[in-house]
Parts: C-alpha cells; sequence; structure tokens
C-alpha cells in the first residue's frame, strides 16, 4: 500500500486531503508542524510526503531542505499558496519533486501525484513501451520508432526523452534536466539543454517548429505533455 505523510497545519485541508487520498488508497499520516513532520519521517518509511510550505515551527521549504540532507528520498510534492513560492521551488536548491498551488484542483493533485509516484525507481516498469503521436518508445531496447521506422537517437536524447515521459505533465527546469540527464554536480551551460531540446524536436515532433509534446515554458524550463 502507498504511504502518504501530509505535512499540513490547516485542519481542513489536511482532512480534505486524507478523505481525497483514502479513496484513492493510499495509507495516511497526517503532521501538523513542520517539527513534526521532521520527526514523522525520521520515524516511518513513506513513498510521498505532501509537505506544506506555509507551517509553524519551521517553514516546507527547510522541512524539504533538512530531509534531504539528512538522506531521505522519498518523493515530495510542496503546496504552496502562491504562485511566487512555486517558482521559488524550482529555483531553489531545495530537492522537492513537485509543486501544486493552493487552491489546488483534486484532480491535478491526483496527476501531480500519480506522476511524482510514476518516477520513483521501482515505480516504472522499464520494459514497457509509451506511445504518443506517431512514436513508440521501447524502454527495454532503448529505442525509438515512428510508423515502424527506428529514429536515430543518441544516448543523451534517449535518456532526455525517457526523463520527460516519466515525468510527463511535470515542469522541468533546466538544472533538473541537467542532473537528472548528464548527472548531478556536472558543471554544464543550460544551453546545452536547449540544444539538445531543438534537436530531439526535430527527431520526434510531427511539426518540429510548433511542438506538440516537448513544451517549453517560458523563463520556467520544459514540459512534456502527452
Ligand atoms: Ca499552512
Amino acid at each position: 500500500m502507498t504511504r502518504v505523510l501530509v505535512v499540513e497545519d490547516e485542519p481542513n485541508i489536511a482532512f480534505a486531503l486524507e478523505m481525497d487520498l483514502q479513496t484513492e488508497g493510499f495509507q495516511t499520516t497526517v503532521a501538523g508542524t513542520g517539527p513534526d513532520g521532521l520527526a514523522a519521517a525520521a520515524r516511518e518509511a513513506f513513498d510521498l510526503i505532501l509537505l506544506d510550505v506555509m507551517l509553524p515551527g519551521k517553514d516546507g521549504f527547510d522541512v524539504c531542505r533538512e530531509l534531504r540532507r539528512s538522506g531521505v528520498r522519498t518523493p515530495i510534492i510542496l503546496l504552496t499558496a502562491k504562485t511566487h513560492d512555486a517558482e521559488k521551488v524550482l529555483g531553489l536548491d531545495l530537492g522537492a519533486d513537485d509543486y501544486v498551488t493552493k487552491p489546488f484542483n483534486p484532480h491535478e493533485l491526483r496527476a501531480r501525484i500519480r506522476a511524482v509516484l510514476r518516477r520513483t525507481p521501482g515505480a516504472t516498469d522499464q520494459t514497457e513501451a509509451f506511445r504518443f503521436g506517431n512514436a513508440t518508445v521501447d524502454f527495454g531496447r532503448a529505442e525509438v520508432t515512428r510508423e515502424g521506422q527506428v529514429v536515430d537517437l543518441t544516448a543523451i536524447e534517449f535518456k532526455l526523452l525517457s526523463t520527460f515521459i516519466r515525468g510527463r505533465g511535470r515542469l522541468f527546469s533546466r538544472d533538473q534536466l541537467l542532473d537528472a540527464v548528464w548527472g548531478a554536480g556536472v558543471s554544464l551551460n543550460d544551453r546545452v539543454v536547449d540544444n539538445h531540446i531543438v534537436s530531439l524536436r526535430r527527431k520526434i515532433e510531427p511539426v518540429p517548429t510548433e511542438p506538440r509534446f516537448l513544451m517549453n515554458i517560458r523563463g520556467l524550463g520544459y514540459r512534456f505533455d502527452a
């Protein structure tokens, strides 16, 4: 059973989240302050943490940072009150996996949760094939075909595409893509990402100049929609 830790101080929101998650078949634990959240995450193993930003005791940014520093790798979705904070999630080196802006709609939150759980190691079946447009991605063979023809992708392009597919619907900053594809700590210019996106689009987009799948989110990064 998937276990979710909800760190949220507003009882109504915490209750609504619990009801929603339990309907989805998740097991939930609620903590009402930053320190309680940290303690719960240290005490038990969770599959996912929903972490409010505005919390008594210690805010969600600090809780997130401390969890990562202490080696907790559980996926974290931050619940932010403002778009301004949402941008910070991507800008700061917090180690969060995604964010949802309040007031969130349950449908969007569920989609984000599914996306985050899907890209958790072990949660993705790497032998599965994924189809979008006229393309098929065969993860077992590390091969992409379009209408039966093999598309000539470089190893980096395949890795980039796989990262997007595993995290489809999620916004990736250029830094996050550099970490995921080229490796954490590698110091490369952001332009490297843009250049590879351009070449990947040429190979997978029906009309590369009007992308349908690999979307540029101005100033923030890229998102794969399929
Ligand atoms: Ca709050």
